[in-house]
């Protein structure tokens, strides 16, 4: 230790400390109530360490001159997620609830993984779970817990759908999963880490899995299929595979029925879209990822076991210094998924939830799959445009007749450069095309019809 240092310094309440906290609760504030927030975009990384100069010494540069740097360079070198004109990839739209709340699990320094560190957490958690299992037509029984994101989610799902076929006795050589040819890339992500095969069904024209496919690979593959997987609105298009045909298959053949529904099953809180995902109460396990299309700040999945104890026969961590909450009957979240230490990530949901009620977010998400259909009919008025597929909930996919694949990339960097908007050239079947991912309430026909007249 340095000579006459106090090393409690980071920690107590002092003046420097009141001083550092009043900095950032600021900043916090200020970048919540913004108005005006610029799309923002990246730097090359020469560029930014040239400006963002070397931060981590031996003695440190102080809060004021670090979040000076932050909101100066490293901020404005990442994109607006939350921008209304941000429409690649699926968008981020927090509540300003959710949000703020945020501030306020950092804050409290909460542990969400037991329910003896962390019971008040876990229980708020908890009661946002059986809400959406409930909306999605689950058992009262069922539940789960916050994940960090979709990726994990489904791979925490298809760990105890294997572990419940092994628990039947089920043996094969090798162990197979059946989705569609569409299903996300974290289903395949998932399978290299538990080292098992896919096998991928064709979907219809439509882009939808139906369950007379699902059959014919069952028949072929029999017992060493442990899961299917439906999709409740594919990444790229918005796709609702046909759930309740391929839930009749795998009731039949006694296979789990594993539901990914990280973008698109928020939808089914809609009136609008209901009806598209009959056959989700049949499903053994669930994800929806609340940092999508439920407006909560990044990271949240939230997976659902119909029966929460198949995940947590496969999941909970043994060890010695664990045993004190393992030998308890007490709802811990660290034994529903592959991780241990958490935080209590869906807090910020709950807030929020709690706070404005369940029928504004229905009328948000309303809002933006009335919206997807306007445009799209707006596509298809214009001669030099061509709608890819009509789209089923808020991703409208479409062509710029005539256009190749250079042509999308520099129109698209354009945008960014000028800082109109992020839309990134998505494809389909090897043809290049745009992509309007729509789930910011905040984004208007106005602002999509002027994205066209750049085209
Ligand atoms: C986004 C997405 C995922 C992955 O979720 P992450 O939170 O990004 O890990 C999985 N499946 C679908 C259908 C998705 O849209």
């Amino acid at each position: 230790m340095t000579h006459g240092a106090n090393p409690a310094r980071m920690h107590e309440i002092s003046d420097e400390t009141t001083a550092i906290v009043d900095l950032v609760l600021a900043y916090s504030r200020e970048r919540l109530l913004a108005t005006e927030n610029p799309l923002d975009k990246p730097l090359p990384p020469a560029e930014l360490a040239r400006l963002a100069g070397r931060t981590i010494s031996e003695h440190g540069i102080g809060a004021r001159k670090a979040l000076s740097t932050f909101e100066h360079v490293l901020a404005p070198s990442c994109i607006t997620t939350d921008d209304p004109q941000y429409l690649s990839f699926i968008p981020s739209a927090p509540t300003k609830a959710s949000a703020a709340f945020d501030v306020v699990v950092s804050a409290s320094a909460l542990y969400g993984g037991s329910w003896l560190e962390g019971a008040g957490a876990v229980h708020a958690e908890n009661e946002v779970l059986r809400w959406l299992a409930g909306e999605f037509g689950l058992p009262a029984t069922a539940g789960g817990v916050f994940v960090q994101g979709g990726t994990l989610g489904n791979l925490s799902a298809l760990v105890a759908a294997r572990e419940a076929a092994r628990e039947r006795g089920v043996r094969p050589d090798r162990w197979r999963i059946v989705c569609s040819v569409e299903a996300h890339s974290s289903i395949a992500s998932a399978a290299r880490v538990m080292d098992v095969e896919i096998v991928s069904v064709p979907s219809g024209d439509d882009g939808m899995l139906r369950g007379t496919a699902v059959r014919d690979a069952l028949s072929t593959h029999g017992d060493s299929v442990f899961a299917v997987v439906a999709t409740a609105g594919s990444t790229n298009f918005g796709i609702v595979d046909d759930i309740a045909s391929i839930a009749e298959v795998t009731a039949e053949f006694g296979v789990w029925l594993h539901v990914d529904g990280a973008y698109g099953l928020a939808a089914m809180l809609s009136p609008l879209a209901r009806h598209r995902f009959a056959g989700v109460e049949s499903a053994d396990s669930l994800v929806v990822d609340p940092h999508k299309w439920l407006f909560a700040p990044f990271d949240a999945c939230a997976l659902i076991y119909r029966n929460p104890e198949q995940g947590k026969r496969a999941h909970t961590q043994h060890a010695e210094y664990l045993d004190t909450l393992t030998e308890t009957g007490d709802w811990s979240p660290s034994d529903y998924a592959v991780h241990l230490t958490r935080r209590p990530r869906g807090l910020p949901l709950w807030f929020s939830l709690a706070t404005y009620g369940a029928a504004a977010y229905r009328d948000a998400i309303t809002a933006s799959l009335e919206l997807a259909q306007r445009i799209a009919d707006e596509i298809d008025e214009r001669d030099e445009f061509t709608l890819v597929r009509r789209p089923q909930l808020s991703a409208v996919v479409f062509e710029r007749n005539g256009w190749q694949k250079s042509d999308y990339s520099v129109w698209s960097s354009r945008l960014l450069d000028q800082q109109h908007a992020f839309v990134t050239p998505s494809s389909h079947r090897g043809r290049t095309n745009a992509r309007f991912a729509i789930l910011n309430p905040r984004t208007t026909l106005e602002h999509l019809t002027a994205i066209l007249d750049t085209m």
